[in-house]
C-alpha cells in the first residue's frame, strides 16, 4: 500500500475539467485522508473528491433524469396508445350524454379524448393530447 502524503500523485475528480484526472496532493486532513488537491491539468485547486463515489453518485443522477423525462411525455405518450388501441369509434362529446371506459370522445375544445375511468355515475376522466381532464356525462 503506498502511502499518502503531501506532493504524491492521487487521482480525483476535478470539477473544473469535469474529469477523473492525475491531482497533486498539497494538504493531508491526517495521514490517511486527503485534504486538498491540486489538478495538474488545469492547476485549480480544491478539494479532494474520491472518483468512485462521484462515479456513483452521477449514475444515480442520470437514473433520475430518465425517470423525469419519461413522465412528462406520458400524457401524449399514453393518449397516442389510447386513441390508436381503441376500437370504437369516436362520439361528440355531450354532458348529457353518457359515457364507458374505453370510449372516444370529440371534445370541441380539447379535441379527442380517450375515457380512461368513469369516476362517478356523472364524472369521466378523459386523457386528451396534452392533459388529463375529468369531464361531467350523464346528466
Ligand atoms: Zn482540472
Amino acid at each position: 500500500m503506498s502511502e499518502l502524503s503531501v506532493g504524491k500523485e492521487v487521482l480525483s475528480y476535478c470539477s473544473k475539467c469535469k474529469l477523473t484526472l492525475a491531482h497533486t496532493i498539497v494538504a493531508m486532513k491526517d495521514t490517511q485522508t486527503i485534504h486538498r488537491v491540486e489538478c495538474r491539468t488545469c492547476k485549480n485547486t480544491h478539494a479532494y473528491k474520491d472518483p468512485s463515489a462521484v462515479k456513483m453518485k452521477a449514475a444515480t443522477r442520470k437514473k433520475t433524469t430518465r425517470k423525469t423525462t419519461k413522465k412528462t411525455t406520458s400524457v401524449a405518450d399514453l393518449w397516442m396508445e389510447a386513441i390508436n388501441s381503441a376500437t370504437s369509434k369516436s362520439q361528440e362529446y355531450s354532458i348529457r350524454a353518457k359515457f364507458a371506459q374505453g370510449d372516444i370522445i370529440d371534445h370541441p375544445k380539447f379535441g379527442p379524448g380517450f375515457i380512461d375511468r368513469t369516476i362517478d355515475e356523472d364524472k369521466i376522466e378523459v386523457i386528451f393530447r396534452h392533459e388529463i381532464k375529468t369531464l361531467i356525462h350523464n346528466k
